[in-house]
This record gives C-alpha cells, structure tokens and sequence, in this order.
C-alpha cells in the first residue's frame, strides 16, 4: 500500500509519529503498509482483548449492522438492556450508563458521587485519589488524575481531588474531611507502572468508605474485563466497591465504556447524563460478544494459564540479566528493568526485522505487556524469545 506521509501533518500532533500506518491485523499480529508483520503484546493499551479483528467482534457488528445501527438518545435498545443485564447479573453493581471512553465513564463516576454528595452528604464533593493514579484526559479525569506535571496543564484545575499514597491508608486517613464524598482508584495502576494495590488496603478502603459513609470508586477501565484474571478485579479483593468503571476491554477495540453502581448510590435524574453516542446499538452488540467470549468455557483459564507463563517467563528473564524482577496481575504485568533503557527497547523492537514486536514502557525503567487474552502459548514463547534477544542487544 502507498502511503502519503506528508498526509500525517493533517492530524493534531498527538502520535508519536513513527512512519507505520498499520492496514491489518489478526490476534496478536499487525501488519503495516509494506507488509511487515509485527507482534503485539501491548494491544492498544489493553483495549482489544480478544486481539485484533476477532471473529466474535466481525460477527456482531455484522449481525446488528443488518438492524440498526443508530442510536436514539433517551431510548432503549436491545443489546444495550443485553449488555446491561449481563453485567449487573456478573456484579455486585444494579445500574449502567454506557459510555464512549474510559475518560468519559469516570467523568460519570465523579458526577455520580458529587450529586450524591449535594443529596446525601450536605454537599461533600471531594474526591480522595492517588498519585500516579491515571483516570483520563477530559478536564475533571486529568485533574483526578496523580501523573507528574499533570497539575500544571491547561490550569487551573477541576477543585476537589486531594491526592493520597497507593498502599499507604494513613495517608487516605489524613485527607479525609466532611467535605469528602469518596475515594477512587485503580486496582492496579497500569499508566502509572503495573503497581497493583495490596489487600490489605483495598480490604483498608473500604473499611474507611463505611466508617465515614464515603463512596468506594474503582476505576477499572484498564484492569476489568478479564485482564487480571477474573472478570474484573475488585473481585481479587473480596471488597464491594459503590462504584465501577469499565472502558477498553468492554468493546474489545469499538467505543464503549461503562460506568455501573449499586442502587442506593444511582442517584442520577433523567438529564444528569447522557449524550449522543451513549448506549449506541452498534456498540453494545459488540459489547455482548465480548462478554460472551469471556464466559465462554475455559477462556478464563486460558487468561490465568498465560498469565503464569508470562510472569514465570519475565521473572527468567529478570534473573538471567540481573534485572529487579516482574509484577502485575493476570495479564497486565510489568518487567522492571536494570536502567532507563526502555524507550530503547521500545524502538528496537518495533524496527527489528524481519518481524516486529509493539511493546510499552511507561516508565523508562520498565515494560508494561497487555497482550491479548486470547493470546496462544507459542506467541508468548516468541516474544519471551525475541524481547530476550532485544535485551542483549540494547541494554547498555
Ligand atoms: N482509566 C484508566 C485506568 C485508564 O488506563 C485509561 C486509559 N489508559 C482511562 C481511564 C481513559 O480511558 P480512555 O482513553 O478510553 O478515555
């Protein structure tokens, strides 16, 4: 295929701007405009989770595209009250509002905890959340989240979002006020490292949401929908959040999110929320076959089965060049290298011939991999196989 790249100045200059224009995909392979294939174990930053162009997704926009694709804001459709039946039923949670984006759910969630806030709590609109947390790019998401130099962006910033330590409750205890509605976080900070929250502070959380009558936020856009091994992962904690948000996996790659809450806390009236696009039956018919992959028999195991190899095979690799070891949960993991070098092996990889290999590095001191859930055996023994290459070569 020929590719204009002059035609790249026409887009804000929001990329990287590597010179690859990816044309197909297949599973855990892409393929760029002069056909070179390229391995991805990073899939979008987690969102296509069955991989790429899964036959599931293909069928389903199929199938609804032959009767009805448009939305009709402020009006039901089927695989909207599908999807919302499956994931209440699935959850501690009894109400959805479908989003478009991560960012757009948890602008859901901190609107549905302030309106909660003017109506049960005199007022209280803070919202405890945490550093090197990521929540998104709108104004209100930004602000809620923890990410260096983010508070000197496009100032000033939306008020009320103390920010407290990941894993360190005093530091939560210590922020709280009568001004505090809830506390927010992700399980796992993927943005922010793979740094997964303990146990004991989740369990510690929510001990305190009772204690104070706060709401209990996760954001959960990066960790649910399978990626830590279950279907979402508040369910690792044995702890009952108020509050979800879903976005990436929930549409496998299409444009859909969610925010979900129990009953007492949906305190939403006709009005609060909404928008053109939100439920759109394309969408959410995509969203059930995601779902229905994911409950399929066996899939989950297969998640939990490449989860073991792939931490066992970095915790090899680790060893092997002295680096400081891997973290994560189920299939979001991190390898934490021994130098700032991951930018390096970044670039390496996605030049290296005759293949690629798409990899992440958050931080320059480490990989973050996100494969596909559905990612085979055979294809992380090749990446294990290639990044170890990779790493002879680049680590300084
Ligand atoms: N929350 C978390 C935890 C995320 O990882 C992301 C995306 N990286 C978002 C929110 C924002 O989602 P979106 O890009 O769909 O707005």
């Amino acid at each position: 295929m020929t590719v204009n790249f002059a035609d790249t100045q026409s887009l804000m200059d929001i990329t990287a701007r590597p010179e690859i224009v990816f044309v197909k995909g297949e599973g855990s392979w892409l393929e760029d405009h002069n056909g070179k294939r390229y391995l991805d174990v990073i899939q979008g930053w987690a969102v296509n989770c069955l991989g790429h162009n899964p036959p599931a997704i293909r069928e389903a926009l199929n199938r609804q595209s032959g009767l009805l694709i448009n939305p009709s804001p402020a009006f039901y459709n089927q695989p909207s009250l599908e999807l919302a039946s499956r994931l209440t039923k699935a959850s501690v949670f009894d109400r959805v509002f479908f989003a478009n984006s991560g960012a757009e759910a948890n602008e859901g969630a901190i609107k549905l905890a302030r309106k909660w806030g003017q109506k049960k709590r005199n007022g209280a609109y803070k919202i405890i959340t945490m550093n090197h947390a990521f929540h998104g790019r709108t104004l209100a998401t930004m602000s809620a989240s923890g990410k260096e130099g983010w508070d000197k962006k496009f100032p000033p910033q939306v008020d009320g979002f103390p920010k407290a330590e990941l894993n360190d409750l005093d530091s939560v205890r210590a922020l709280i006020d009568e001004q505090t509605v809830a506390i927010m976080l992700e399980p796992v900070q993927g943005e922010g490292g793979v740094i997964p929250a303990t146990k004991e502070f989740m369990q510690g959380l929510q001990a305190l949401c009772k204690e104070h009558n706060l709401l209990f936020i996760v954001d959960e856009v990066q960790t649910g929908y399978g990626r830590c091994g279950e279907l979402f992962a508040y369910q690792h904690y044995g702890v009952t959040p108020d509050i979800m948000t879903l976005g990436k996996g929930i549409g496998g790659g299409v444009p859909l999110a969610a925010l979900l809450s129990r009953e007492e806390v949906s305190v939403f009236e006709y009005g609060d929320q909404g928008g053109t696009y939100n439920g759109n039956p394309l969408m959410t018919a995509v969203g059930v076959a995601v779902f229905d992959t994911l409950m399929a028999d066996g899939f989950m195991d297969n998640v939990k089965a490449r989860a073991t190899q792939l931490s066992e095979g970095l915790l090899k690799l680790s060893a092997k060049y002295g680096m400081k070891g891997e973290r994560g949960v189920g299939l979001l993991r991190a390898l934490l290298l021994d130098g700032d070098y991951g930018n390096e092996l970044v670039l390496a990889a996605r030049e290296a011939l005759p293949e690629g290999l798409l990899l992440n590095a958050p931080r320059p001191n480490l990989l973050r991999f996100m494969p596909a859930l559905n990612i085979t055996s055979e294809e992380i023994e090749l990446m294990l196989t290639r990044l170890d290459d990779l790493i002879a070569k680049v680590r300084p």
